[in-house]
């Protein structure tokens, strides 16, 4: 961490498990911290919307540690799966908003590789998106929750929308499609949670005044309406564009935006000058769809397929850049080989063929 940091910056790698407002101090279980400016970035959570069972049962995809988790788990269901099974294993993903559907598709591409490992036949697994709202990607424009519906089914992806999950228990998950009054269960012990996320349970208990999915309202200086001294940032912070009120998205790229603007409004106030206040800015939006394919925009451009996915990995590229220069680029290298190396060979005209039955779902878009 210290290696991307300046070095004006101490690091202090510590828990933090409240803070005090009044006497500004946050403590940690190293000690508490007494602060003149406080800026809080603790991320987000899952929301579980108290689905019961969701906590207890599913996986969940918020970190590198969840991601391993998911890898550990379905090598041991995968493991325990009969090779002669007559029905596809459902691997539920709960939620198709851009996390939901990017591992959908990232998944989809890898269940060849999950099928040969385990000795099963290729037809022994299944991807099953499901989405309460009537599309994947709700909230995006029509084109881009065609592209990507498009794609998922190109992948053999099983997609549901209009269905929410009811209840997921150690062994299966109730789907309901919504009016229906008849909950169909799925015989799965693998479900992923992807259905949103609400504030750092810190923030939930912070006593600060709270807004949608438990976010600290800030003012137009990403101050806590509560605390001018404290300011809010990232998945934290109920961002409104002050162009047209509405409420900014939560995400890494507004987040980075958020935490610059967050230290330069400090310094300002330090040397006594003034800052605008905060207009979020998003550059564009673009959803990976496996290896090959992607949806999105890139400034006023809407981009799909190759071309999208080639961008996503340079914006990912470009984060490493702002936040550690070219070393962390080249440290990071190794965990984008594999990206390059799709697109390297799909670039050679190597792409898999499209899902010929028998064949497993790793496939080309086109
Ligand atoms: C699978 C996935 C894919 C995503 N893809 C994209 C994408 O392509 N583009 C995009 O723009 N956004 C993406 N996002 C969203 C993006 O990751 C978040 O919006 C962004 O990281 C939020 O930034 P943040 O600074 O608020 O919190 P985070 O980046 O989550 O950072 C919070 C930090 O606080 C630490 N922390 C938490 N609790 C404590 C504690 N008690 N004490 C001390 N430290 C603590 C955490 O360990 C973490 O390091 C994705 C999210 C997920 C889950």
């Amino acid at each position: 961490m210290s290696s991307v940091l300046p070095p004006e910056v101490e690091f202090v790698k510590a828990q933090i498990t409240g803070f005090d407002f009044q006497t500004r101090s946050v403590h940690t279980d190293r000690g508490d911290f007494t602060y003149d400016r406080l800026i809080i970035a603790l991320g987000s959570q899952p929301a579980t919307f108290n689905i019961p069972g969701l906590s207890e049962h599913a996986l969940m995809l918020k970190s590198l540690a969840n991601v391993r988790a998911i890898r550990g788990h379905l090598e041991v269901a995968l493991s325990g799966l009969s090779a002669t099974r007559s029905n596809p294993y459902p691997i539920v993903i709960g939620g198709a908003g851009i996390t939901g559907v990017e591992l959908a598709a990232e998944l989809a591409e890898g269940l060849r590789d999950l099928v040969r490992a385990h000795d099963l036949e290729s037809e022994a697994l299944k991807i099953v998106l499901v989405e309460a709202a009537a599309t994947v990607l709700p909230g995006f424009d029509q084109k881009t929750i065609n592209e990507a519906t498009r794609v998922l089914k190109l992948l053999g992806v099983s997609v549901r929308t209009n269905t929410a999950i009811e209840r997921v228990e150690a062994d299966r998950v109730w789907v309901k499609p919504i009016g229906s009054d008849h909950p169909q269960e799925l015989l799965t012990q693998t479900v992923i949670w992807t259905g949103g996320v609400r504030a750092n349970e810190l923030v939930l208990n912070s006593g600060l005044t709270l807004g949608a999915r438990g976010a600290a309202v800030v003012d137009g200086y990403l101050r806590s309406v509560d605390h001018p001294d404290v300011s809010v940032v990232g998945d934290n912070a109920l961002v409104r564009d002050p162009r047209n009120g509405q409420i900014a998205l939560p995400c890494g790229q507004l987040a980075a935006q958020q935490g610059k603007y967050a230290a330069t409004q400090i310094l300002a106030d330090l040397h006594g000058a003034v800052v605008k206040p905060y207009i979020p800015h998003l550059d564009g939006l673009l959803i990976s769809l496996g290896s090959y394919a992607g949806v999105g925009t890139v400034g006023p451009v809407w981009v799909r397929q190759l071309a999208a996915r080639v961008m996503k990995i340079g914006a990912e590229t470009r984060y490493l850049l702002n936040i550690g220069g070219v070393t962390l680029v080249l440290a990071r290298g190794l965990l984008l080989r594999h990206e390059f190396v799709a697109l390297t060979r799909s670039l050679n005209g190597m792409q898999r063929t499209p899902q010929a039955k028998g064949k497993g779902r790793g496939n080309a878009v086109a």
